[in-house]
Protein backbone atom coordinates (compact mmCIF):
# COMPACT_ATOMS: atom_id res chain seq x y z
CA UNK A 1 0.00 0.00 0.00
CA UNK A 2 1.04 3.40 -0.93
CA UNK A 3 1.38 6.01 1.86
CA UNK A 4 -1.33 7.99 -0.02
CA UNK A 5 -3.55 4.64 0.34
CA UNK A 6 -2.81 4.37 3.72
CA UNK A 7 -3.69 8.33 4.29
CA UNK A 8 -6.94 7.94 3.18
CA UNK A 9 -7.43 5.07 5.01
CA UNK A 10 -8.36 7.15 8.14
CA UNK A 11 -9.25 10.57 6.50
CA UNK A 12 -13.34 10.10 7.09
CA UNK A 13 -13.62 10.74 3.63
CA UNK A 14 -16.01 8.75 1.47
CA UNK A 15 -14.87 5.89 -0.80
CA UNK A 16 -15.80 8.53 -4.07
CA UNK A 17 -13.99 10.92 -2.68
CA UNK A 18 -10.66 8.53 -1.72
CA UNK A 19 -10.76 7.23 -5.80
CA UNK A 20 -11.09 11.19 -6.93
CA UNK A 21 -7.82 11.97 -4.08
CA UNK A 22 -5.68 8.84 -5.11
CA UNK A 23 -6.42 9.84 -8.69
CA UNK A 24 -5.27 12.88 -8.47
CA UNK A 25 -2.35 11.99 -6.11
CA UNK A 26 -1.53 9.26 -8.98
CA UNK A 27 -1.75 12.13 -12.32
CA UNK A 28 1.33 13.82 -10.87
CA UNK A 29 3.09 11.12 -9.98
CA UNK A 30 3.14 10.31 -13.92
CA UNK A 31 4.24 13.54 -14.74
CA UNK A 32 7.15 12.58 -12.97
CA UNK A 33 10.18 10.59 -13.58
CA UNK A 34 11.06 7.32 -12.05
CA UNK A 35 14.14 9.28 -10.50
CA UNK A 36 11.45 12.17 -8.77
CA UNK A 37 9.00 9.60 -7.61
CA UNK A 38 11.80 7.82 -5.91
CA UNK A 39 12.62 10.93 -4.22
CA UNK A 40 9.66 11.92 -3.68
CA UNK A 41 8.27 8.66 -1.75
CA UNK A 42 11.45 8.85 0.14
CA UNK A 43 10.85 12.30 1.62
CA UNK A 44 7.25 12.11 2.52
CA UNK A 45 6.21 10.19 5.86
CA UNK A 46 2.91 11.01 5.66
CA UNK A 47 -0.11 12.30 3.76
CA UNK A 48 -2.85 14.15 5.63
CA UNK A 49 -6.18 14.46 3.51
CA UNK A 50 -9.12 16.49 4.53
CA UNK A 51 -13.09 16.38 3.54
CA UNK A 52 -12.75 19.91 1.98
CA UNK A 53 -10.81 23.51 1.94
CA UNK A 54 -12.58 24.56 5.32
CA UNK A 55 -11.49 21.20 7.40
CA UNK A 56 -7.47 22.06 5.66
CA UNK A 57 -7.95 25.73 6.56
CA UNK A 58 -9.00 25.11 10.13
CA UNK A 59 -5.57 22.67 11.15
CA UNK A 60 -3.76 25.87 9.06
CA UNK A 61 -5.26 28.65 11.10
CA UNK A 62 -4.54 26.88 14.57
CA UNK A 63 -0.90 27.60 13.24
CA UNK A 64 -1.36 31.05 12.06
CA UNK A 65 -1.73 33.60 14.63
CA UNK A 66 -4.05 35.61 12.64
CA UNK A 67 -6.87 33.34 11.14
CA UNK A 68 -8.06 33.34 7.64
CA UNK A 69 -11.35 35.74 6.96
CA UNK A 70 -12.20 33.37 4.03
CA UNK A 71 -12.48 29.90 5.91
CA UNK A 72 -11.40 28.05 2.86
CA UNK A 73 -8.33 30.26 1.96
CA UNK A 74 -5.50 27.44 2.44
CA UNK A 75 -4.87 25.61 -0.68
CA UNK A 76 -2.56 23.13 0.46
CA UNK A 77 0.36 22.89 3.27
CA UNK A 78 4.19 21.02 3.27
CA UNK A 79 5.30 20.34 6.61
CA UNK A 80 9.09 20.21 6.49
CA UNK A 81 9.44 18.77 9.91
CA UNK A 82 7.38 15.98 10.29
CA UNK A 83 7.20 15.54 5.97
CA UNK A 84 3.29 15.59 6.05
CA UNK A 85 1.75 16.78 3.23
CA UNK A 86 -2.24 18.10 3.58
CA UNK A 87 -3.90 18.40 1.12
CA UNK A 88 -7.66 18.66 0.54
CA UNK A 89 -9.69 17.65 -2.95
CA UNK A 90 -11.69 19.46 -5.87
CA UNK A 91 -13.08 23.26 -5.70
CA UNK A 92 -9.91 24.88 -5.15
CA UNK A 93 -8.80 28.11 -6.66
CA UNK A 94 -7.07 25.91 -9.43
CA UNK A 95 -8.28 22.42 -10.21
CA UNK A 96 -6.54 19.74 -7.08
CA UNK A 97 -3.93 18.39 -9.53
CA UNK A 98 -2.51 21.78 -9.91
CA UNK A 99 -2.23 22.54 -6.09
CA UNK A 100 -0.98 18.93 -5.59
CA UNK A 101 1.51 19.55 -8.04
CA UNK A 102 2.81 23.03 -6.28
CA UNK A 103 2.91 21.05 -3.05
CA UNK A 104 4.91 18.13 -4.36
CA UNK A 105 7.50 20.24 -5.77
CA UNK A 106 8.25 21.47 -2.52
CA UNK A 107 8.75 17.73 -1.13
CA UNK A 108 11.58 17.53 -4.28
CA UNK A 109 12.76 20.59 -2.89
CA UNK A 110 13.08 19.48 0.81
CA UNK A 111 14.63 20.08 2.93
CA UNK A 112 15.72 23.96 3.52
CA UNK A 113 15.16 24.73 -0.39
CA UNK A 114 17.66 22.99 -0.92
CA UNK A 115 17.62 22.87 -5.44
CA UNK A 116 15.70 26.62 -5.43
CA UNK A 117 18.51 28.26 -3.30
CA UNK A 118 21.09 27.13 -5.21
CA UNK A 119 22.98 30.01 -7.19
CA UNK A 120 21.85 28.27 -10.21
CA UNK A 121 18.33 28.04 -9.54
CA UNK A 122 18.68 31.50 -8.27
CA UNK A 123 20.33 33.09 -11.23
CA UNK A 124 18.09 31.60 -13.65
CA UNK A 125 14.85 32.20 -11.28
CA UNK A 126 15.65 35.82 -11.90
CA UNK A 127 16.64 36.39 -15.42
CA UNK A 128 14.33 33.55 -16.61
CA UNK A 129 11.42 33.38 -14.57
CA UNK A 130 10.63 36.78 -12.56
CA UNK A 131 11.34 38.83 -15.58
CA UNK A 132 9.57 37.35 -18.33
CA UNK A 133 7.38 38.68 -20.44
CA UNK A 134 5.77 35.90 -20.05
CA UNK A 135 4.87 35.41 -16.31
CA UNK A 136 4.47 31.36 -14.79
CA UNK A 137 2.22 33.57 -12.18
CA UNK A 138 2.75 36.27 -10.31
CA UNK A 139 2.93 33.58 -7.50
CA UNK A 140 5.84 32.24 -8.69
CA UNK A 141 7.84 35.97 -9.07
CA UNK A 142 7.36 36.18 -5.04
CA UNK A 143 10.58 34.14 -4.24
CA UNK A 144 12.81 31.53 -5.98
CA UNK A 145 11.00 28.43 -4.30
CA UNK A 146 7.66 29.64 -5.35
CA UNK A 147 9.66 29.67 -8.50
CA UNK A 148 10.29 26.01 -8.40
CA UNK A 149 7.21 24.98 -6.96
CA UNK A 150 5.03 26.88 -9.44
CA UNK A 151 7.42 25.52 -12.61
CA UNK A 152 6.44 21.78 -10.84
CA UNK A 153 2.92 22.86 -11.24
CA UNK A 154 3.49 23.31 -14.90
CA UNK A 155 4.85 20.88 -15.64
CA UNK A 156 3.38 18.55 -13.32
CA UNK A 157 -0.13 19.32 -15.07
CA UNK A 158 -1.79 17.21 -17.94
CA UNK A 159 -2.70 20.49 -19.35
CA UNK A 160 -2.50 21.43 -23.38
CA UNK A 161 -2.50 24.31 -24.03
CA UNK A 162 -3.16 25.47 -27.58
CA UNK A 163 -1.90 22.24 -28.88
CA UNK A 164 1.13 21.63 -27.18
CA UNK A 165 1.49 20.18 -23.62
CA UNK A 166 2.46 22.35 -20.41
CA UNK A 167 6.14 20.59 -20.88
CA UNK A 168 6.48 22.01 -24.11
CA UNK A 169 5.17 25.18 -23.39
CA UNK A 170 7.46 25.36 -20.38
CA UNK A 171 10.78 24.11 -22.13
CA UNK A 172 10.15 26.79 -25.15
CA UNK A 173 9.30 29.45 -22.75
CA UNK A 174 11.67 28.71 -19.93
CA UNK A 175 14.36 26.69 -21.30
CA UNK A 176 17.08 27.25 -18.44
CA UNK A 177 14.48 26.24 -15.77
CA UNK A 178 13.87 22.97 -17.83
CA UNK A 179 17.21 22.11 -18.30
CA UNK A 180 18.03 22.32 -14.21
CA UNK A 181 14.81 20.04 -14.00
CA UNK A 182 16.48 17.81 -16.52
CA UNK A 183 19.83 18.01 -14.92
CA UNK A 184 18.52 16.76 -11.62
CA UNK A 185 17.08 13.66 -13.27
CA UNK A 186 13.15 15.22 -11.95
CA UNK A 187 12.24 15.66 -15.68
CA UNK A 188 12.26 13.90 -18.73
CA UNK A 189 13.79 15.80 -22.20
CA UNK A 190 11.27 16.88 -24.13
CA UNK A 191 10.93 17.98 -28.02
CA UNK A 192 9.52 21.05 -28.58
CA UNK A 193 8.04 21.50 -32.34
CA UNK A 194 6.94 25.24 -32.03
CA UNK A 195 7.40 28.01 -29.30
CA UNK A 196 4.91 28.52 -27.40
CA UNK A 197 2.34 31.58 -28.46
CA UNK A 198 1.29 31.89 -24.82
CA UNK A 199 1.27 35.95 -24.35
CA UNK A 200 0.82 36.89 -20.61
CA UNK A 201 0.63 34.82 -18.03
CA UNK A 202 0.75 30.60 -18.53
CA UNK A 203 -0.39 29.48 -15.05
CA UNK A 204 -4.04 30.50 -13.80
CA UNK A 205 -3.18 32.34 -10.22
CA UNK A 206 -4.00 29.84 -7.80
CA UNK A 207 -2.06 31.29 -4.78
CA UNK A 208 -1.62 34.50 -3.96
CA UNK A 209 0.20 34.22 0.30
CA UNK A 210 2.01 32.19 2.03
CA UNK A 211 3.20 31.33 5.43
CA UNK A 212 6.42 29.79 6.77
CA UNK A 213 5.79 28.77 10.10
CA UNK A 214 7.59 26.11 12.21
CA UNK A 215 8.79 24.77 8.90
CA UNK A 216 5.61 24.13 7.83
CA UNK A 217 4.44 25.98 4.34
CA UNK A 218 1.25 27.00 3.95
CA UNK A 219 0.03 28.15 0.24
CA UNK A 220 -3.22 30.25 0.76
CA UNK A 221 -5.53 32.70 -1.52
CA UNK A 222 -6.49 35.26 1.25
CA UNK A 223 -9.19 37.69 0.03
CA UNK A 224 -7.16 40.13 2.57
CA UNK A 225 -3.67 39.35 0.69
CA UNK A 226 -3.38 42.50 -1.75
CA UNK A 227 -0.20 41.84 -3.83
CA UNK A 228 0.84 44.63 -5.54
CA UNK A 229 0.87 43.35 -9.62
CA UNK A 230 4.41 42.64 -10.49
CA UNK A 231 6.27 45.23 -13.17
CA UNK A 232 7.31 42.92 -15.94
CA UNK A 233 10.53 44.07 -17.44
CA UNK A 234 9.45 44.16 -21.23
CA UNK A 235 12.24 42.54 -23.55
CA UNK A 236 12.93 43.68 -27.15
ZN1 LIG B 1 4.36 27.07 -2.10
Amino acid sequence: MTKAEQGLRGSGLTKEQKEVYLKTVRDVLENMTEGAVDRFDQVVVRFEFYTDTRALTKVGNSLRKIPLDDPTGIQGMWDGSGRVLHLDGPGKVDDAQSIYAHEFSHVLDWPNHKLSSTPEWGALWKEEIANNVVALSDYANAAPSEGFAEFGRLVFSNKTIAGQTAREHAKSLYPRAYRFWEDKGLLPQVVVKKPSGVKGQILKEAFNDKLDVAKVHIDMWDKRAIRPSTPKTKKK
